[in-house]
């Protein structure tokens, strides 16, 4: 919708203003989006990290005529034409602005707002709804008070609904929401510990998110939530609420009967005033299960039948949080984008096209199917796409589908082809000819641009450490098979997995029913619990000052000594707390951490004068368990063990599980395997025995940036370390120390895998690349080098450098990216 500036001028209570019938169509506020700068009102925000009234003289001479202004600098005013309405706080006014905008608009508006899965529901009421009505929504997670007025300001004369999220940070800022949104639909997803720092409490925040809802005519919210239905209550909004509830003896309206869970789906049985009907959710995670309810629930309440809501929810697409920017073939670079394909995130991508590649860089290309679902006619969606692009430099654009294809001459002034499907754009071979682009990919989900992808994807062109979850489930079960029924398996997911990533292989095992995991520090385990990890937590190296977490996430510690046992009994009798279960570590040998037999009847007197923890288990550690020689030592501490475990359990009128049991422990005693074991390395494919069975998980691997050839005596790298007695051929491979790739390496100490051949590492390494000798083989730029995985395994590597596995898979340095596969 298009306003004069006088209008909104007004609103501002500013009178004068230059050219007062000027249009104004787009509000912006980042100087790099401008787009039709004739009809654009610029807001020069000030912000912590930025200040926008340095970008007015560069806006004017791009043509934008009309700005908000906090201050004024005396020069502007010597330009011709120009409207600076000075305002106090230009966000504010940006606020004003849309408010005076959404006033227009007599029509149901949702507002979302909660402390996780705001995006989701959102998105997924527009997939349930959006083929009924027009909906106007948040691009993204559009929800601050930046985000939400100029969100709101994307309503227009074809908008039958309005959908946005509102999230807040600070007290008294949903009041200001309010006001932009004013919503008559309230969606309250849930309330966590998101966002905690600056609320006194978590009933205070909880209030303050209620806000947004004081003139709505309906808020729709789970109810059972203590919290949540407290606050409700205290705000008189439970009279209109319509609630959804995982208690099926409760009042509400939308009553969640039943959950079952399959392997990539599950089924959800609801009642809904008493009459059942189930879902088919393609989600299996408790998150989603919560968040489809939200939806749906809107979805009723809006009266849409049963039957499009069950047919919606079976096709369901994930959301997408973020724009991947990835290499591809022949140095393009491909920002991928199928969030969703609307005019709003076009503009969104467009601009981050933007940041991508560089003022003076070759060409942008936009590759684009169809937009669906947009309420606009073909004529006027395909004009302001042509529009769009243009303003942002697209050298070329590809549309694809019927519907882009027949508005062509829209796009006269960009060069252009067209394609019916993307079957014809992908046999038309167009692609092979990419060159040194930035390509943004953004196609509804129908037009499967995946396809596109992955062909002009360079899928390895980084330095990354690729994990095999299958992999890893497969040494988990192989394990499970080899040991009896009922003994329990502890997986250690300490060090983040062994560098391999601890939230994703937790959450793998725990969905296979691991029994325990053991982390070294609160804080890991701490991490799992926010993952939403269920299963419980040993916390190997617990310290007092960590005992806040260790309660609150209920991680239980090893015990070790009687300094952490005491402090651990008063902090727990301070909360109130009973039967905390902990595990006493004995030391049987190892001299590292644990009680002594000596200490066993002082352990006992502390244990049983206390009713706040209870010993759950006690376990012993083995020194040398994988060695041969020291097979009388083992001998001597499991049995040591078994005497200190049968001592403590003597004395203690419960029963306690006992383990002692590592890695090489469980392959080369597993008669030893007692009630639990902690399995560790040989998760990770690594067996210190030898066994046969385990496959790799963790393969580190990266590209050849650089390829030379070097005469004889010339040298390679720092301190010219790398003497060349003959002419050779040098690779340059982007990895270095900083990545995790142990100095040690260097001069011809180590080996790497390229194209099937062990060439040695050459020079000193350096922080951030290494170079390799490939003298005389078939090995290219962009190729591929390993430097461990399958083929090159990682005790060979760490025995080159004196070391064992465990070091150089926990060395692998976190700006490596972890990507996670399944076969
Ligand atoms: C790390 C650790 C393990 C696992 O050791 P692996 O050799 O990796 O199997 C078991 N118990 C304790 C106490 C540990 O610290």
């Amino acid at each position: 919708m298009t306003y004069t500036i006088s209008e909104i001028a007004k609103t501002l209570k500013i009178k004068e203003v230059n050219n007062p019938e000027s249009p104004i169509s787009h509000l912006l506020s980042d100087s790099r989006e401008v787009f039709n700068p004739g009809e654009t009102l610029f807001f020069a925000l000030k912000t912590a990290n930025n200040d926008g009234h340095k970008y007015v003289d560069e806006l004017y001479n791009l043509g934008v005529r009309h700005f908000v202004v906090q201050t004024i600098h005396p020069e502007w005013k010597n330009l011709k034409d120009i409207n600076l309405l000075h305002v106090k706080d230009s966000l504010l006014a940006l606020q004003k602005v849309a408010t005076f905008h959404r006033e227009h608009f007599d029509i149901p508006v949702i507002a979302i707002t909660g402390s996780n899965g705001k995006t989701i529901v959102k998105e997924w009421i527009y997939q349930m709804l959006g083929s009924e009505k027009n909906i106007t929504r948040s691009p993204r997670s559009y929800n601050s008070q930046l985000g939400v007025p100029l969100s709101v300001w994307q309503l227009n004369e074809n908008t039958e609904l309005g959908l946005f999220e509102a999230g807040i940070s600070m007290p008294n800022e949903m009041t200001r929401l309010q006001k932009i949104i004013q919503p008559t639909i309230g969606v309250f997803t849930n309330i966590g510990d998101a966002h905690q720092e600056n609320f006194k409490n978590l009933k205070q925040k909880c209030l303050e998110k209620l806000e947004l809802f004081v003139n709505c005519d309906v808020i729709i919210c789970e109810e059972g939530n203590k919290l949540l239905d407290e606050c409700m209550e205290a705000t008189c909004l439970s009279q209109k609420s319509f609630t959804w509830s995982y208690n099926n003896r409760s009042n509400s309206p939308l009553l969640i009967l039943k959950v079952e869970k399959l392997e990539a789906k599950s089924f959800i049985t609801y009642s809904f005033l008493g009459l059942p009907f189930t879902v088919e959710l393609p989600f299996t995670d408790d998150a989603s299960v919560e968040n489809v309810t939200s939806s749906i629930a809107a979805a009723l309440y809006l009266t849409t039948s049963i039957k499009t809501i069950q047919e919606k929810v079976k096709q369901l697409e994930p959301v997408a949080m973020r724009l991947d920017v990835r290499r591809g073939k022949n140095n393009n670079i491909i920002v991928n984008d199928t969030y969703n394909s609307d005019i709003n995130s076009l503009k969104i991508a467009l601009s981050f096209l933007g940041q991508q590649s560089a003022e003076d860089s070759p060409k942008r290309t936009l590759i684009l199917s169809d937009i669906l679902q947009s309420g606009f006619s073909d004529e006027a969606l395909y004009k302001s796409v042509s529009d769009l692009a243009d303003s942002a430099s697209i050298g070329r654009i590809i549309g694809i589908g019927h519907h882009i294809s027949d508005q062509q001459k829209l796009f006269a002034n960009i060069p252009h082809i067209f394609f019916d499907s993307t079957e014809d754009f992908i046999s038309s071979g167009i692609w092979n000819e990419f060159h040194e682009e930035t390509i943004l990919l953004k196609g509804s989900r129908h037009f499967e641009f995946e396809r596109i992808s992955e062909l002009i994807e360079q899928k390895n062109h980084e330095t990354v450490l690729d994990i095999n979850l299958d992999a890893i489930l497969h040494n988990f079960k192989f394990h499970r098979s080899r040991m009896n029924p009922d003994t329990k398996i502890i997986c250690m997911v300490k060090a983040d997995a062994y560098g391999s990533g601890s939230e994703e292989v937790a959450k793998i095992l725990q969905y296979h029913k691991c029994d325990y995991f053991a982390v070294a520090i609160a804080e890991e385990g701490v991490v799992l619990r926010k993952a939403g990890i269920k299963t419980p937590i040993i916390v190997l190296n617990p310290e007092v000052s960590g005992f806040n977490q260790l309660f609150e996430s209920y991680l239980e510690p090893e015990v070790y000594n009687f300094r952490i046992l005491d402090a651990f009994i008063k902090e727990a009798q301070r909360r109130g707390i009973s039967d905390f279960p902990i595990h006493i570590k004995m030391d049987t040998g190892m001299h590292r951490l644990g009680f002594a037999e000596e200490d066993i009847p002082l352990l006992l007197e502390r244990l049983r004068s206390q009713q706040a923890l209870k010993v759950k288990s006690t376990f012993s550690h083995l020194a040398a368990s994988e060695s041969w020689a020291f097979d009388d030592f083992t001998t001597q501490q499991i049995s040591l063990f078994k005497k200190l475990a049968s001592a403590l359990q003597d004395g203690l009128d419960y029963p306690i599980w006992r383990h002692i049991l590592n890695s090489a422990g469980i392959e080369r005693f597993p008669e030893e395997q007692m009630d639990m074991v902690r399995l560790g390395i040989s998760l990770y494919g690594i067996s210190a025995s030898g066994l046969d069975g385990l496959r790799n998980v963790c393969t580190l691997k990266t590209t050849i940036l650089q390829i030379k050839h070097l005469k004889k005596g010339e040298t390679v790298g720092y301190g010219r370390r790398g003497d060349l007695d003959h002419d050779a051929s040098i690779a340059t491979i982007r990895i270095g120390y900083a990545d995790g790739l142990s100095r040690q390496f260097g001069n011809r100490n180590g080996h790497v895998l390229v194209n099937g051949h062990l060439v040695p590492i050459i020079g000193n390494i350096c922080m951030d690349l290494s170079m390799i000798e490939i003298t005389g083989l078939d090995i290219k730029e962009g190729d591929e080098v390993i430097l461990f995985g399958d083929e090159l395994s990682v005790i060979d590597q760490a025995k080159k450098i004196n070391t064992i596995p465990y070091e150089v898979l926990t060395s692998v340095s976190s700006r490596v990216r972890r990507i996670y596969f399944r076969e």
